[in-house]
């Protein structure tokens, strides 16, 4: 049979001939380096046959970084991870141990719970086996050979696994340990240049919570000592980033679990908090928003009428009154239908609209405790909400004022924009005409601002920063009185451009790695005196700044300053005042976060934060 190379020259072989034996019929050398096949495209284990005429393509440990070599390589590691566990836990037993993106895990279920320590004991242990070097058989058996196998090992995890397993079984052995596996894997251990095992977690059997929790070992393998290094300094770059480890360590809010998923703000974090509203305040005022309060609590009536107790009912807070057990409450998740109900409470009349109400409220949405995080997903909502009311003419204009607020935002913020128009879902409230006219009012425009967007059919259900909606003021029964003397439904645009308070400062304490503008900063400057006597000229300069409006600090000389200068570092404060002898007013040593450093008067320094503010 012939086989074909990807230079388009075709190799001979004899019949039934497996990868590597085309391998080793093109050279010795790339028979010790192929780590897999590719058959029509396809990857496959070297130890199997090819088929006459098929193109081929060999990948080898030079292909360090193809997604289809690493998975190979870390597919071994895991049994590798498996064969230690065994040899270190008699009486464990092991269920599965798939390659994932970046690395590996193998779930296990150990007869004790394991803790985070141990993970150097089976680390050393996998070493051993890299240092004594390992070889992968593959053998291919019946599924009653493999159950009476498995069942005798006392493996059920296996033997259900084999049950329910599709096509041939096969099996791969490296060392004393044999799984049941599809493979493609390795020949042999030689290139795992570097493995290590990165963390423990609990996990179900199958995913199911009904079935064993058993414990998942994760870890990561590469062809390279260099690669596994510059990973796991990734890895450390985004922990240092994490906003939950960012949060604790700038002292800015903190989870308990006394009310999970709703953050405890610290003062420093309510500065960011209280800068955004300051932010959200003077640009509604701007932009002709009024700003409104409504109830947290409302009858569960409310929300039938909003279309919230059909549709997000699983999502909500119940809660009943003492007086009327009868008469059901329940925490707003949304401001909606309170915005609704104050536009309802007076006649309204084509003249006083278009009628922006703004309300930055505390929402709660009942999140499943294991999908909160950190403050991206909280149970505890603060929005910068407001709902436009408006008529059919002035849509447009609305969508536009939204539009140019977002932009706003998201430049001050230097982050970059995507549009995506959500059209109906099939969960939906309305008539198919209504939907028709609001998804094409919005994606005009959209058009005619020039805004570049994609489509996202089906996914308008409650949320997104900017609705139009035709349906819920109908269910409220909410009119205004037309030029024409007659009464008519006005249109809503939902609108909530930072989304949730809460999740907004996780993502920017993300964004700027704690390091926040000059007008965010909890603290702005830290004036750090040299020594003690030091102190009182120091305080000096404290208070017309103070006075001026900025959040200053002193770092009293309890420590060296070079213990406090790099302290104000970790606190990414924006700039710091070190005042010692040489110091005075009309010369101040200035450092800016970043390592910018100048002499400059007060004066000059107090002039230069004014051009500072969002
Ligand atoms: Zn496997
Ligand atoms: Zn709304």
């Amino acid at each position: 049979m012939k086989v074909v190379l990807p230079d388009q020259t075709e190799l001979e072989l004899p019949d039934g001939a497996t990868g590597l034996d085309a391998a080793r019929a093109i050279g010795p050398k790339l028979a010790e380096q192929a780590v897999l096949v590719q058959a029509d495209g396809r990857v496959q284990d070297l130890r199997l046959p090819l088929e006459d005429g098929q193109p081929i393509r060999f990948l080898t440990t030079r292909d360090k970084d193809d997604p289809d070599a690493l998975y190979v390589l870390r597919h071994s590691a895991a049994h590798l991870l498996a064969e230690a566990v065994r040899r270190l836990y008699p009486g464990v037993k092991v269920a599965i141990g798939p390659p994932i993106e970046n690395g590996f895990y193998y779930d296990f279920d150990f007869p004790e719970p394991i803790h985070e320590e141990d993970l150097e004991r089976i680390q050393a242990e996998i070493e051993r086996e890299l240092a004594e070097g390992r070889t992968w058989e593959r053998e291919e058996i019946s599924r009653d050979q493999a159950k009476a196998r498995f069942e005798a090992e006392g493996e059920p995890y296996k033997v259900e696994l084999v049950d329910t397993a599709e096509g041939d079984i096969s099996l791969y052995t490296q060392g004393d340990f044999t799984d049941l596996c599809r493979g493609p894997h390795l020949q042999n251990s030689k290139p795992i240049k570097a493995l290590r095992l990165t963390g423990l977690a609990g996990a179900y059997w199958r995913g199911d919570s009904t079935k064993p929790q058993l414990t998942r070992i994760y870890g990561t393998a590469f062809y390279t000592q260099q690669d596994l290094e510059a990973h796991l300094e990734r890895l450390e770059e985004a922990r240092r980033r994490d906003h939950r480890v960012l949060g604790q360590r700038l002292d800015l809010f903190h989870l308990s679990e006394h009310s999970p998923g709703s953050p405890f703000w610290h003062p420093n974090g309510m500065v960011v908090w209280n800068e955004l509203e300051d932010l959200r305040r003077r640009e509604n005022r701007a932009r002709g928003y009024s700003e409104v309060k409504t109830p947290l609590l409302y009858d569960v009536d409310t929300y039938v009428t909003s279309g919230h107790y059909e549709n997000y009912r699983d999502n909500m807070f119940f809660v009943t009154s003492k007086e009327s057990s009868e008469r059901q409450f329940a925490l707003k998740p949304m401001n909606c239908p309170g915005h609704m109900l104050l536009f309802g409470s007076d006649l309204r009349s084509y003249r006083d609209l278009p009628l922006r109400f703004a309300e930055s409220s505390t929402l709660h949405r009942d999140e499943l405790a294991g999908t909160l995080h950190g403050l991206l997903r909280v149970r505890h909502v603060t929005q910068d909400d407001a709902h436009i009311f408006c008529t059919r003419e002035q849509i447009e204009q609305e969508i536009f004022g939204c539009l140019d607020f977002a932009s706003y935002l998201y430049d001050l913020f230097g982050m970059e924009a995507r549009f995506e128009l959500s059209t109906r879902p099939e969960k939906k409230v309305g008539a198919d005409e209504e939907w028709d006219f609001t998804e094409a009012a919005l994606a005009a425009a959209l058009d005619r601002r020039g805004i570049e967007y994609v489509v996202m059919a089906g996914e308008g259900a409650f949320y997104g920063p900017i609705q139009l909606d035709a349906i819920m003021p109908q269910r409220f029964g909410l009119t205004y009185m037309g030029a024409d003397n007659s009464e008519h439904t006005p249109y809503v645009v939902h609108r909530a451009l930072l989304g949730s308070l809460e999740r907004f400062i996780g993502i920017l304490i993300e964004h700027y790695g704690g390091a926040f503008p000059f007008w965010l900063a909890p603290v702005q400057v830290r004036v750090l005196p040299v020594g003690e006597a030091h102190l009182e000229a120091a305080l000096r300069i404290v208070a017309p700044l103070r006075d001026a409006g900025y959040r200053v600090d002193v770092g009293e000389p309890t420590e060296t300053i070079g213990k406090r200068i790099r302290r104000a570092e970790l606190d990414k404060i924006p700039f710091v005042v070190v005042y010692g002898d040489r110091e005075s007013e009309e010369s101040l040593a200035i450092r800016e976060r970043g390592g910018s450093q100048s002499q400059e008067s007060l004066a000059n320094f107090a002039a230069r934060l004014a051009t500072l503010g969002a």
